[in-house]
């Protein structure tokens, strides 16, 4: 490269100003944001956490709560052990939100392996606490097939219960953008999942997935269905692909062709794969909002990090610093 060159390089706004440039490059260069600019600051998010077993986990469950309060989600949930297995832990890690936070917080309830009274106690704990939400579920059969008799058999069935216990309750159910790993057919669990609106809910949060058009050819065929509710799409920022992998097959998320050459050989190199799961995250989130959706639930696996650093890229960041990029677009203008 000559001197002359360089110059060209180093001055190119101010020579290639003039330089003719076709209309559809200009048109595509007017549209394309610049790749890391904060996407809306409109978007809503809301954050899943599970109950922690041991003392470290604790620990680390509550900074990721006291981290990512900030950000103002819209709500919290926590998980809940089906048949009751983690019951206590669930209450407690409630009563810690509704004690340390101003979240608005969602219990999860299962209703397999419990009885309608069982289940009703939940429910009454739940109220005590001030959580007015629950995500209510069926929950899986328990390994060794034991069954109760007369609880409630569907998540259907417990939501028709809970809602004719109390109006106000805000009622979340599981949907299934790549089906149930149990149900007949993709119809049929779409169906399914009108029998849980039809019965009260009021907004489906999807099981995870990295297929993103598989959530959008999923919510287009439930508006075919005739479901007008929100279905938010739930993302999992990977924490450890191995464990995701395993998961996956179990709860019936496709683990997409590029996604193990992308982490292949990270497990080891926690820096490396943060770097790579927070970017998958953010370009799930990217085009779900560049498809109109306004809302996103994370399952955090109790680490703030990812979850954080995909909001940021969202336009989200700690309440105190939020700035309306809209207001200083309209001052400017
Ligand atoms: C957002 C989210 C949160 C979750 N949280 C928890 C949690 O906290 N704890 C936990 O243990 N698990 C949790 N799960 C997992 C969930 O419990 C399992 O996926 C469970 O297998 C199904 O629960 P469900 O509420 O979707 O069940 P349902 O909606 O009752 O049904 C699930 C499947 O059974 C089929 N089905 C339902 N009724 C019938 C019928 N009458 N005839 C034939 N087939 C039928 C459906 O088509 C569907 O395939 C969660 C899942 C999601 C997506």
């Amino acid at each position: 490269m000559t001197d002359s060159q360089f110059l060209r390089v180093e001055n190119f706004d101010e020579v290639s100003k003039d330089l003719p440039i076709d209309e559809e490059t200009a048109d595509r260069l007017a549209r394309r944001p610049w790749p890391a600019t904060p996407i809306q600051p409109d978007v809503e998010v809301s954050f899943e956490f599970f109950p922690a077993a041991t003392e470290a986990g604790t620990k680390s469950l509550e900074a990721c709560v006291d981290q990512l309060a900030p950000l103002n989600p819209n709500f919290v949930s926590v998980t809940y052990g089906a048949g009751g297995s983690s019951q206590d832990k669930t209450l407690s890690t409630l009563e810690y939100i509704t004690t340390n936070t101003d979240l608005s917080v969602a219990g999860h309830l299962t209703c397999v392996g419990a009885t309608k009274a069982q289940v009703h106690q939940v429910i009454d704990r739940y109220l005590e606490l001030g959580v007015k939400r629950i995500v209510a579920l069926r929950g899986d059969a328990p390994a060794d097939g034991s069954t109760v008799s007369g609880g409630y058999e569907t998540a259907a069935d417990l939501v028709a219960a809970i809602r004719e216990r109390d109006d106000d309750i805000d009622i979340s159910v599981a949907a299934y953008p790549e089906v149930h790993p149990k149900a007949a057919s993709a119809a049929a669990d779409l169906d399914n999942l009108k029998r849980k609106f039809d019965a009260g809910a009021d907004r489906a949060i999807t099981q995870y997935f990295f297929d993103t058009d598989a959530f959008l050819r999923f919510l287009h065929q439930a508006r075919a269905a005739g479901i007008s509710q929100p279905i938010v799409p739930g993302l999992m920022p990977v924490t450890n692909f191995a464990k995701v992998k395993s998961f996956s097959e179990r709860c019936g998320t496709i683990i997409p062709d590029w996604m193990p050459e992308l982490f292949a050989e990270l497990d080891e190199v926690p820096e490396v794969r943060h770097l790579v799961a927070a970017t998958v995250a953010a370009e799930q989130s990217r085009r779900l909002v560049e498809h109109g959706v306004r809302q996103l639930h994370f399952y955090t696996m109790n680490r703030h990090e990812l979850t954080a650093a995909t909001c940021r890229i969202l336009g989200r960041k700690p309440e105190a610093d939020v700035v309306d990029v809209r207001d200083d677009a309209k001052q400017a203008g």
